[in-house]
């Protein structure tokens, strides 16, 4: 195949659950030129705000299966009891032809795209309190109490590993400034 010498980088989104991440990408998305921003398979269920291949692509553990077994994503893992995945061929299309390729996901994922590819752009969401994300999460209103508790206690643990892989934290405090921040690792790391 010939290869016409431009490709395009991953930037890697990752923070807790309620943090503000989906909001951020889709913004950041908006905005730049050239990006595909990636939609995950998932076997969570779908929540009623969500939409089939807007959000994830919510499939079944069977199907999820079968995208490991033919080698269809880039890295999967799972997050709160639930599979997660990238599908590859978007992904490699997508930087082949020099987009900047958007992926929200956990920092187990991120670790297995930064091994496959190293100049991914890292950039980990931080809320400004810990009250902060748990009414976020509550505002959002997508989990159940139990549900919503299990998110909240697994943040520290994330942020903690956090702390080594990632080279940009952005706090997501004023959702406008945060944005900016976002926009201008971006900027700065694509030139
Ligand atoms: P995540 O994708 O990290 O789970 P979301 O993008 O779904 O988080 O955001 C969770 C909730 O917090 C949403 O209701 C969103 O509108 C809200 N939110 C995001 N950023 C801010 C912010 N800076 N200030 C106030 N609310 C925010
Ligand atoms: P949620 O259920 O809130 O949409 O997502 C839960 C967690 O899964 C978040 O941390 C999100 O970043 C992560 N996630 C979403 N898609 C993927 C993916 O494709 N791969 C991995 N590894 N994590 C993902």
């Amino acid at each position: 195949m010939q290869d016409s010498g431009k490709k395009g980088k991953i930037v890697i989104i990752s923070g807790p659950s309620g943090v503000g991440k989906s909001t951020i990408c889709k913004e950041v998305a908006s905005r730049l030129k050239d990006v595909y921003l990636n939609i995950s398979v998932t076997t969570r269920p779908r929540s009623k705000s969500e939409v089939h291949g807007r959000n994830y692509w919510f499939i079944s553990q069977q199907e999820f299966q079968d995208h490991i077994n033919k080698g269809q994503l880039l890295e999967y893992a799972k997050v709160f009891g639930h599979l997660y995945g990238t599908p590859k061929d978007k992904i490699e299309q997508a930087l082949q032809a020099g987009k900047t390729v958007i992926l929200e996901i956990d920092v187990q994922g991120a670790k297995q795209v930064k091994a496959i590819y190293p100049d991914s752009i890292m950039i980990f969401i931080l809320p400004p309190t810990a009250r902060v994300l748990a009414e976020r999460l509550n505002h959002r209103g997508r989990e159940n109490s139990k549900k919503a508790e299990e998110r909240l206690s697994g943040a520290s643990s994330e942020i903690a590993a956090a702390w080594q892989y990632y080279q940009h934290m952005v706090i997501n405090e004023q959702l406008n400034q945060a944005i900016e921040e976002v926009m201008q690792i971006i900027q700065k790391s694509l030139t």
